[in-house]
């Protein structure tokens, strides 16, 4: 056993951006393994992605998704909304039951995109107290920039992998645009040289990027809002068929936990951009009774340990340090010792 004073509790962390694949693709993962994921990962809420096999472009779908999710969910768990430009007359009653609304200006799974040209008439259409979260890549990040000046209402761009991304979001967040940030793991922890070893695994989009770029992002960690995981899990199968995505919310927290032992971040940092921040840009109740139990002992992370259906991880094989012993919700013991302690079900879905 380890000795009492090698654990650590952090609050319950918090994940905006997960592709959990409930409903329509639960080959991949489905609200009870992806939240049994997270909760053994360390994370107390989630906020599902809308890029669903059928889009959740639509209330019906919105509500079927909270619906199924109710049934199944172990954490507690949100909902970002989706649009293609269409569907505006939907945003009052979808923005009640919706954490953001996730647009994509580039390519990703679910082949589900947006033209910019939209963008302005979308954000006048979105409660102004909600957020928007954009995917944009180099080729469209100046558009998505000039879509924000003079703009009242936040704007969230998700998982940054580049230098060349980062440094234009500092300078518009210099010049006053209302815009917050984040950064995934994979992209702190692996480069494209790692693709070489990882092949199809250590595919994603944004795609991994050089060992230049990832120093930017490390060297700028204090201009990055939060750390999302982007969890997107797919099969084995898939991923041999070409499929972009990596799980990754069992293996945030111990990547970070191990930065820190290194020295390359601060445990102040790891709780605002996985907790702080999180709660408040996008309007999350916390709850002093959510917390997070780990020890900072050392392990080696392993496809067979995983809760996430796919059950592979780009870090397998890799030594880490801070092991969630324990992840507590509202007073309640959910995950312990490698267990899930609690019913499908028993985690709250997100009202507005
Ligand atoms: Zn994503």
């Amino acid at each position: 056993m380890p000795e009492q004073s090698n654990i650590i509790r952090l609050p319950g962390l918090i994940d905006v951006h997960v592709h959990l694949r409930d409903p329509g693709q639960t080959q991949k993962e489905d609200f009870t393994s992806g939240t049994s994921a997270a909760v053994a990962g360390g994370f107390v809420t989630v906020v599902d992605m809308p890029n669903n096999a059928e889009p959740i472009t639509t209330v019906e779908r919105l509500k079927n998704k909270r619906k199924v999710a109710e049934e199944k969910t172990i954490s507690d768990i949100g909902f970002h909304y989706g649009s293609l430009g269409d569907n505006l007359d939907t945003f009052e009653e979808a923005a009640k039951l919706s954490v953001g609304l996730k647009l994509y200006l580039n390519n990703t799974t679910g082949g589900y995109l947006l033209d910019a040209k939209h963008l302005k008439k979308i954000y006048a259409a979105w409660p102004k107290n909600k957020v928007v979260l954009l995917h944009v890549e180099e080729d469209v990040i100046d558009v998505a920039i000039e879509s924000m000046k003079d703009l009242k209402r936040p704007i969230h761009v998700c998982h940054m992998p580049s230098k060349e991304i980062l440094e234009k979001i500092i300078k518009a967040k210099a010049a006053g645009y209302p815009v917050t940030c984040g950064v995934c793991p994979h992209h702190l922890f692996l480069t494209n040289d790692d693709v070489e070893t990882l092949g199809s695994y250590g595919k994603m989009l944004p795609s991994l990027k050089t060992k230049t770029d990832q120093e930017y992002l490390w060297d700028h960690l204090d201009n990055i809002d939060i750390f999302e995981s982007d969890h997107a899990p797919h099969t084995h199968e898939e991923k041999k068929e070409g499929a972009h995505g990596v799980p990754g919310l069992e293996t945030t927290l111990p990547l970070l936990l191990t930065a820190e032992k290194q020295g390359r971040i601060t445990r102040e940092q790891i709780i605002e951009k996985c907790f702080t921040k999180p709660a408040e840009i996008f309007n999350l109740k916390t709850d002093d009774d959510s917390y997070v139990e780990v020890s900072m002992e050392e392990y080696v992370i392993d496809n067979k340990d995983l809760k996430t259906k796919c059950g592979w991880s780009p870090f397998h094989g890799q030594k880490v340090t801070g092991k969630v012993l324990k992840t507590v919700i509202r007073g309640e013991v959910v995950y312990e010792n490698g267990e899930i302690k609690t019913k499908p079900g028993s985690g709250k879905v997100i009202e507005s």
